[in-house]
């Protein structure tokens, strides 16, 4: 999509703004219900994202739950024994990912004194953690302005804004470039969950509820 490193013509602040406005409408009255959404906890919020990670949320919700019942912060969760952890984290498959939990949080102690760090190029260097989950804990654990981008991010831009992506749109910089003017605004936290829940409950990849859409009368899809 991108040629010579010129970006296509983004949509203005202004517009992504209006439309930032209409989603949080929206959102007040359709926001879903998680437990990693009831804390403001930047390690448990990064947990809950490195599990969310190709996994639906009504899956990972019993095992979050289960893993701060027995470990409920990242001191508890060094000392405890990786086999247990295991056994908390089977349902999600991915040896992996089990593996990197017990990295991220003793790198997180160790590193950084038992505290998520708050840049997103110290995120994005512990074991696990990329630029959606880095963005995702700035966002929504710190309320930073920091911009966060996955394939559902991309399909409502594509279709909302009509613009052009790859197929590997989330790394587009002019996406990149619209995700930063959408979380511009004062609360965004509110602002990135928003348009996750509009894309898994309205936008959805397969047969999108346009019909009940509220911003259908501005759509370009
Ligand atoms: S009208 Fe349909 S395609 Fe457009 S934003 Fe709404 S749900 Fe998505």
């Amino acid at each position: 999509m991108e040629k010579n490193n010129v970006l296509p013509k983004i949509p203005s602040q202004r517009e992504i703004s209006s439309f930032r406005t209409k989603l949080l409408r929206w959102f007040n009255k359709n926001e879903r219900k998680y437990p990693w959404r009831d804390t403001s906890d930047p390690f448990r919020i990064l947990i809950a994202e490195m599990m969310l990670r190709r996994t639906r949320a009504d899956q990972v919700k019993h095992v979050y739950e289960q893993l701060f019942l027995e470990y409920p912060d990242i001191e508890s969760l060094t000392d405890a024994e990786d086999e247990k952890i295991e056994k908390i984290l089977y349902p999600l498959g991915l040896k992996w990912r089990t593996q990197a939990f017990s990295l991220v949080a003793k790198e997180i102690k160790v590193k950084y004194g038992s505290r998520v760090p708050e840049t997103r190029d110290k995120l994005r260097k512990l074991p696990g953690v990329g630029e959606y989950v880095a963005g995702a804990v700035l966002s929504i654990g710190y309320g930073k302005k920091e911009w966060m981008v996955d394939s559902n991010i991309v399909r409502v831009f594509r279709r909302y804004f009509g613009v052009g992506t790859s197929r590997e749109g989330r790394r587009d910089k002019h996406v990149i470039e619209m995700a930063k003017l959408y979380v511009n605004c004062n609360d965004p936290r509110k602002a990135n969950l928003a348009i996750l829940d509009f894309s898994a409950l309205i936008c959805a990849s397969r047969n999108p509820v346009c019909k009940e859409c509220p911003i259908k009368m501005e759509c370009r899809c």
